[in-house]
């Protein structure tokens, strides 16, 4: 199992208890690195991430966290930071200014209602047929392409060291109810997101939430698009995105397990304080 967790989200945004929590269950299991990823804020009114004054609180304590336990794991910090153009990137003040270890990009909002709220995808399924109705003329074509297309200008203009759960526009789509991976359509818009990928020097995390929430039966991003991702030599990490102490590694054997089975034998880890290709088999990891 990768022993190192890039991507987790505590009480300073909207995950469940404290960072130490987390890190006390990291150091029970053994993982060799953990790296906090709490949302940053969005500089929009009442958009309910965390506020300015909080990032100040969770910067702080990251680093008291970097003193107390830095004998014992590697700790790192990081924010999970929203593309929104024209609102928030990667090079956005703020993110500059926390002298941060490493950045996880997302998009998690495509566009806007016509009262200017941006479309949180993710948020149910009522919300999902809002938008697509109202934003994007009913068309599911549409709502795709823009959220690819977001990406994709996150990754070339403003590219984050680590790409989170890239087709997580899928969330709601269990049994195909909204569009069909296999429709050429989808696929061209993964692949053209992949290519650009690669030619970043972006990871891209393998996000298990999905898969142990029960949101879908596999991995962000699923195997087909892993597979490609493969071929394209694309870097990879597990990542557990998790919002509980007790979600920190969960999927990891699984998703490790689907990553061998499509060939990739080593992950992209954040070891010593830098990118490191490490092998997915633990004894390895151990002896490192
Ligand atoms: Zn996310
Ligand atoms: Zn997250």
């Amino acid at each position: 199992m990768q022993l190192a967790n890039h991507h987790a989200h505590s009480h300073f945004s909207d995950g469940r208890l404290t960072p130490e929590d987390y890190l006390k269950n990291a150091i029970d299991q053994h993982l060799l690195l953990y790296g906090f990823a709490d949302h940053a804020p969005v500089p929009i009114d009442n958009f309910g991430a965390m506020t300015m004054k909080q990032l100040e609180g969770y910067l702080m304590e990251v680093d008291r966290l970097k003193e107390r336990y830095g004998q014992q794991i590697q700790i790192y910090k990081s924010l999970e930071v929203d593309y929104i153009p024209g609102v928030i990137n990667v090079h956005s003040p703020h993110i500059q200014a926390a002298d941060l270890d490493y950045t996880v990009g997302a998009v998690h909002f495509v566009d806007r209602f016509a009262d200017g709220r941006p479309w949180g995808f993710e948020a149910s399924h009522e919300n999902f047929q809002k938008g697509v109705e109202e934003i994007f003329e009913g068309d599911i074509r549409i709502a795709i392409n823009r959220y690819y297309t977001m990406i994709r200008e996150m990754i070339t203009t403003h590219c984050p060291d680590v790409i989170a759960h890239l087709d997580r526009i899928k969330k709601l789509n269990k049994g195909d109810r909204y569009f069909s991976e296999d429709a050429e359509w989808y696929r061209q818009e993964v692949l053209e997101t992949l290519v650009l990928i690669a030619g970043s020097g972006a990871v891209m995390e393998v996000n298990t939430k999905g898969f142990y929430k029960g949101e879908i039966e596999d991995t962000y991003p699923g195997k087909w698009v892993l597979q490609v991702a493969r071929e394209l030599n694309i870097p990879v990490h597990l990542s557990s995105d998790a919002h509980h102490p007790d979600d920190i590694t969960k999927g990891f054997e699984y998703a490790g397990s689907l990553l061998k089975s499509i060939s990739y034998r080593t992950t992209r880890i954040f070891l010593d304080g830098s990118w490191q290709e490490v092998e997915l088999e633990p004894s390895a990891i151990y002896t490192s």
